[in-house]
């Protein structure tokens, strides 16, 4: 048959186009009452990109409620979902990580799985890419979600700016396309403690941002309170800059300086008021607590770093994966 279309058409047949493929990385824990709303709003978008081909690896990261059994419904529906199902929950940017490792695509994007970066966007990504974009970062133009979450980001994201020398641009989550290239690349990276957006942005090639607004949470709650917020701040901070160490050190001079007044006092008191060199209490409080203060900080922001030395020599692996479920496994 092939034959008899090549015999009537003399001309030769034009190499096969090149379907570029899309990757989605969708990051899942606890997400049972909006995962289904998700899918069904990213499969809509992507319908409308027949040019395109695309596949979805959800990352179920230890979810303890039934969105594993509703990823596998999806799973059984549409041949182009993936699910890597971790032996439990090792956090946003490891399974954001262990998403890129699965995807196959020519570009993957990282994306929420609450609806709050609306699939729509991703779209828009895509074009920055096809227009010669390595790395698109989606910027939030504005967010919905509560006042104490936007002020800590907004300052956040600036002392951030301030504080390191890697150009992290402002206001952008892990919404973002990366390229093939550049995620092959990102792979090689397998710190432990990762701030990937960060990672990224440190990494050069042509970056581009494309501004959005952020919706609302379709379902739940979110899954980063405060202590985990803090954690990825932290872990922000100290993958990037020395300056908290630096920090201890003038500390250290501000705190000397202080002191030599403070001695000096002291021994002026001793030798031409000698009768009041008893009742020095409250000055001695006031320096024997301040001083184990500044100790214990400087202690703890050393910790911090000791602590991200000793995760990586234990060159322990960086996620468990339970199971892989649908797609092909035989290139992986
Ligand atoms: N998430 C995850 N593991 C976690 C916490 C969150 O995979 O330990 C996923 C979550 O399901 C969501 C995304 O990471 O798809 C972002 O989390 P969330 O929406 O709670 O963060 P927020 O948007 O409030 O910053
Ligand atoms: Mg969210």
């Amino acid at each position: 048959m092939l034959q008899t279309a090549l015999s009537q058409q003399p001309v030769a047949a034009p190499a096969p186009e090149h379907r570029p493929l899309i990757s989605y990385v969708l990051p899942v824990y606890n997400e049972q009452d909006g995962i289904a709303a998700f899918h069904t709003e990213l499969t809509a978008a992507l319908a409308g990109r027949p040019e395109l081909d695309f596949e979805m690896v959800y990352v179920n990261d230890g979810s303890a409620d039934g969105s594993l059994a509703i990823l596998r419904t999806l799973a059984e529906r549409d041949v182009r979902v993936r699910i890597v199902d971790f032996a439990r929950n090792f956090g946003h940017q490891i399974a954001i990580t262990a998403g890129l490792d699965v995807a196959r695509g020519d570009a993957v994007i990282v994306m929420d799985t609450d609806l709050q970066d609306p699939p729509r966007v991703s779209l828009e990504l895509v074009d920055a890419w096809r227009e010669g974009a390595e790395i698109v970062h989606a910027r939030r133009r504005s967010r919905q979600d509560t006042a104490f979450k936007r002020t800590t980001a907004h300052l956040y994201y600036r002392v951030l700016r301030s504080s390191t020398e890697v150009d992290i641009p402002l206001d952008t989550g892990d919404f973002r396309l990366l390229d093939r290239r550049v995620a092959d690349e990102l792979r090689k990276y397998r710190e432990k403690s990762r701030f990937v957006r960060g990672i990224v942005a440190s990494m050069g090639y042509r970056q581009t941002e494309v501004a959005f607004d952020r919706d609302e949470r379709f379902a739940g709650e979110t899954k980063y309170p405060l202590r985990k917020m803090a954690k990825l701040a932290i872990d922000g901070v100290t993958s990037f800059s020395t300056v908290p160490l630096k920090m201890i050190t003038r500390l250290g001079f501000a705190v000397l300086t202080l002191s030599m007044v403070g001695i000096l006092y002291a021994l002026a008191m001793k030798f031409f008021r000698p009768d009041i060199t008893v009742s020095g209490w409250t000055m001695l409080m006031v320096v024997v607590l301040f001083l184990g203060g500044v100790q214990m900080l400087s202690l703890g922001v050393i910790g911090t770093y000791i602590g991200r030395i000793y995760s990586e020599a234990q060159g322990r692996p960086l996620y468990l994966v339970r199971e892989v479920i649908g797609g092909s496994r035989a290139d992986d």
